[in-house]
């Protein structure tokens, strides 16, 4: 990959936009930019991007499609079905398409797109912090930068626009005066072998506070001999490594090859996203589905736009009144009913009760596969209200989920 590590410790390079972190919010807003013809500097505090990583790779086949080409190599599964474990007895199995992607490999893809679109990417320099401008509209803003490669010296970029893409902290966002409110799930993912799911065409989710408080737990096929096994809490009193080192224990002999653990916010998108000269995309700004915790999409996705907004903000494209704010107008757009509907899925869930479970898989349990088609849905529904009339609460999440998805 072309890098451009040692240029940033020289003079102060001059910029129109600079993008923090190389995920793919970053990436994405990198490509787009650039495309644009504009200078982009795109900042990976890490060596090497895509590491560590912390991801389960999963993305919804519908997504995938809507994202344009990826290569073949960095598909890892295909999975078709979905088996939802609810409580100690409850099993129910959903029918979904989604490809298990190598997050590293998928990464380094990204950012590569993004060089070759003209930005220029730095790995191992860390932006630390921002000092003010004049104030002048599209004045440029000076971050300084640190090698953090070994090398240890500290350096300045100077840029007319910063894209925060670095991730759930938000640092970015903590220079401009955002307080990100955002609600974090602590999640733990291990890659073990050999795979115990019956086939490579299978993943399983765990619901239920015995597997995972406030969240869920996963194993997800990462080829015929290899899985992902990982887990999401929330609002615990144990550390989450505890819940993980006991939702291991229903398999035996698994060797453990790596362990990582990282957050991933769960509230939906912060209220405001963008200010005078900054952007925010992807975990930054929240833009995760609240449901289940999957950011790669939607990040590539509002990283895109960002970077499209970021260059024309500095090509004086912009309308003036809208200016800045067209990021969010845009993103809101393609994905704000999809983020509302899915907390109130998420919401929808956490107020099953344990006794409730029951009725749940056997008004849903004997059809089978669920695949969301009205037919399939009518029957079980009406199953459920005669049996616990509670549960008409859960009406409108089997559709909700019909129209956005869950994931
Ligand atoms: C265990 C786990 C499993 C997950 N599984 C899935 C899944 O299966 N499917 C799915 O869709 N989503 C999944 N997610 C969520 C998904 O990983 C994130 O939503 C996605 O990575 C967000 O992309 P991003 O570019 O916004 O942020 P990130 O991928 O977090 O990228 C941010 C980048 O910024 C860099 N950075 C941070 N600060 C600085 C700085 N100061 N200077 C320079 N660089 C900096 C970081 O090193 C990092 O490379 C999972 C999350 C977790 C924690």
């Amino acid at each position: 990959m072309l890098l451009w590590m040692g240029i940033l410790g020289m003079a102060v390079p001059n910029f129109d936009v600079l993008i923090v972190g190389a995920g793919p919010a970053g990436s994405s807003a990198a490509k787009a930019a650039a495309l644009k013809g504009v200078e982009v500097a795109l900042v990976e505090e890490h060596p090497r991007v895509g590491e560590p990583e912390h991801c389960a790779g999963l993305i919804h086949e519908r997504d995938l499609k809507n994202l344009g080409g990826y290569p073949e190599r960095l598909v890892e599964a295909r999975v078709r079905e979905v088996k939802l474990v609810v409580g100690s007895r409850a099993e129910l199995w959903l029918k979904q398409d989604f490809t298990v992607l190598d997050r590293r490999g998928f990464d380094e893809f990204l950012a590569l797109e993004a060089v070759k679109a003209g930005a220029k990417l730095y790995t191992g320099w860390r932006a630390e912090g921002m000092e003010a401008n004049g104030g002048g509209l599209r004045e440029p803003v000076k971050v300084k930068v640190k090698d953090v490669s070994g090398g240890g010296g500290d350096s300045y970029v100077a840029s007319k626009m910063v894209v925060g893409a670095d991730g759930f902290k938000c640092g970015v966002g903590r220079w401009f005066g955002i307080k990100p409110e955002m609600e974090l799930a602590t999640c733990i993912q291990s890659w073990v072998k050999p795979n115990p799911l019956s086939s490579s065409r299978v993943m399983e989710v765990y619901l239920g506070r015995e597997y995972a408080p406030g969240g869920y737990a996963w194993i997800v096929p990462s080829s015929n001999d290899t899985a992902k096994i990982g887990l999401g809490v929330r609002g615990v009193r144990e550390p989450a490594i505890a819940y993980w080192r006991r939702l291991l224990e229903r398999w035996k002999g698994l060797e453990v090859e790596r362990v990582i653990g990282h957050c991933v916010p769960l509230s939906g998108p912060l209220e405001r996203t963008y200010g005078d000269g900054f952007l925010l995309a992807g975990d930054a700004a929240g833009q995760v589905v609240p449901s289940s915790g999957a950011g790669i999409a939607t990040s590539i996705t509002c990283g895109g736009i960002a970077g499209e907004v970021a260059a024309e903000y500095v090509m004086g494209n912009l309308d003036e009144e809208e200016g800045l704010s067209r990021y969010e107008r845009l993103w809101r757009a393609r994905l704000g009913g999809k983020f509302q509907a899915c907390l109130e899925i998420r919401r929808l869930l956490e107020s099953v009760e344990p006794g409730e479970v029951e009725a749940i898989r056997d008004a849903f349990g004997h059809i089978g596969t669920l695949d969301f088609s009205p037919t399939k849905l009518l029957g079980p529904a009406v199953k459920l209200l005669v049996k616990r009339r509670s549960l008409i609460r859960l009406l409108p999440l089997l559709f909700k989920a019909r129209r956005h998805g869950f994931f």
